[in-house]
């Protein structure tokens, strides 16, 4: 199926073409003629499928025609993240590129004086954060009872997030009679009920499983423990060869430790979370994006949504709290056929959770305790360097067989043609 089928007007298509996309995918086959149909919509898709697209390019060329009023949108699309919200920001602007619609972003962290300034002059399309959107309501900077079309994206995070008391607030000013599209990654039944209330009678769309894992993608789980966990993420990252990686971690303190740890040890990083000031955060995407860091680490909800794929690698510095973020997360590298690694490392106490995992992927997943792993690596000539370098600063206690087992040094000196260590007898 082509764009062209999909009922689009000309100025659409052509933005589309502008930005390359040669045809659509699942979802905006699926949602884009059903919401130009003006049927609401409950979908359950994750991030990367072009479920942004799925919703902005109908939505544009249903509000073509007709004009805003000041301070009344004509529709809103909220979003649980900061980050999502800019980058549905940045999806509109794309394919708005040969229309005049008019559209306001509203996040936190930013000035309310020029988010006000956009408002008063009218516009069509509202992206906001829910708690950003409730200060511009409650300080009667923005009415909401011209808005016929509502998206909430990633409904699932929003739940996880504490938001939805600030979406039942915002829906009971809507007007009733408009079209909503319901988005989550995961279709619960807490979401579904959620869902009831604010839907009428919906299509239901379902786009790629949670509970399956891409072929392409190589993930092994490193048993460590617990206190040696951050030298053994350091340990793994010299191993590899990292062009782009994502590290998760499950709470925010632990990502500054890693971020901090990593930085001396001159590793290009930068950050993401929650606790971050929007200026920092939009500089650490920046500097991620336009490659000046190599690795970003994040959370969950900072990463969610967030346009990073195309990544070499993506490690779990702990095994996440929801399996399906386990899925989400490596989800995150092995994109457009690619292949990609995952470590995720755990310990002990980890088990229980890792099979829940198994559960979810219908599989066994590879365990390998982090000696055993580090042993059976065959290094090259450079990364053993810099592999005995970090042997150097590891304590006793701690220490891990770092010297390649005979075997594995005959195959390195097959391959470099050097004197293997354990023939030298100094
Ligand atoms: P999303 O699911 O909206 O987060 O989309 C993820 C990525 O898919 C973004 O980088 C989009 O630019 C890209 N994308 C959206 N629609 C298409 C399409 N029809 N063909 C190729 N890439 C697309």
């Amino acid at each position: 199926m082509k764009f062209e089928n999909l009922g689009l007007c000309k100025e659409v298509l052509s933005s589309i073409n502008d930005i390359g996309y040669t045809k659509p995918t699942e979802i905006q086959k699926k949602a884009i003629p059903n919401i130009l149909m003006g049927r609401d919509i409950l979908g359950c898709a994750q991030t990367g499928t072009g479920k942004t697209g799925s919703f902005i390019m109908p939505l544009i060329e249903i509000l073509n025609c007709g004009n805003s009023k000041s301070r009344m949108p004509r529709s809103l699309i909220l979003a649980p993240t900061r980050e999502l919200a800019m980058q549905v920001s940045e999806e509109f602007n794309s394919i708005n590129k040969y229309l005049k619609l008019q559209m306001a972003l509203l996040i936190g962290g930013v000035s309310f004086t020029e988010q006000d300034n956009k408002l008063s002059k009218g516009v069509d399309v509202l992206i906001a954060t829910p708690g950003r959107l409730l200060d511009h309501i409650e300080r009667g900077k923005v009415l909401m009872r011209d808005v016929k079309f509502l998206v909430i994206d990633e409904a699932d995070r929003m739940l996880d997030m504490g938001f939805i008391p600030d979406i039942i607030k915002i829906n009971k000013l809507l007007p009733k009679i408009r079209q909503t599209l319901f988005f989550s990654a995961t279709l619960s039944h807490e979401i579904r009920n959620i869902g009831k209330d604010l839907l009428i009678n919906p299509k239901e769309i379902t786009i790629d499983n949670y509970s399956s894992t891409p072929e392409n993608i190589n993930s092994i789980f490193i048993k460590t423990n617990n206190k040696n966990k951050m030298n053994d993420l350091k340990i793994l990252l010299n191993i590899e060869t990292v062009k782009s990686a994502v590290i998760f971690c499950n709470k925010k303190t632990d990502i500054d430790k890693v971020n901090n740890y990593l930085q001396k040890n001159n590793f290009k990083t930068v950050c993401l979370h929650g606790n971050l000031d929007q200026n920092l955060r939009i500089k650490s995407l920046e500097r991620f994006k336009s490659k000046s860091a190599n690795i970003l680490i994040a959370s969950d909800v900072a990463a969610r949504g967030i346009d990073i794929d195309g990544l070499s690698h993506v490690f779990n510095f702990d095994i996440p709290n929801n399996p399906e973020d386990y899925v989400h997360r490596i989800g995150r590298t092995g994109r457009a056929g690619n292949k990609g690694k995952a470590y995720t490392i755990f310990d002990k106490n980890d088990e229980k959770n890792i099979l829940l995992i198994e559960k979810l992927i219908k599989k066994k997943v590879n365990k390998i305790p982090i000696d055993n792993f580090v042993s059976s690596y065959r290094l090259s000539d450079k990364k053993l360097t810099k592999f005995k370098n970090t042997k150097s600063k590891i304590n006793h206690k701690n220490k891990i067989k770092l010297d390649l087992l005979p075997v594995e040094n005959y195959l390195n000196f097959k391959e470099s043609g050097k004197i293997p260590s354990f023939l030298n007898t100094k």
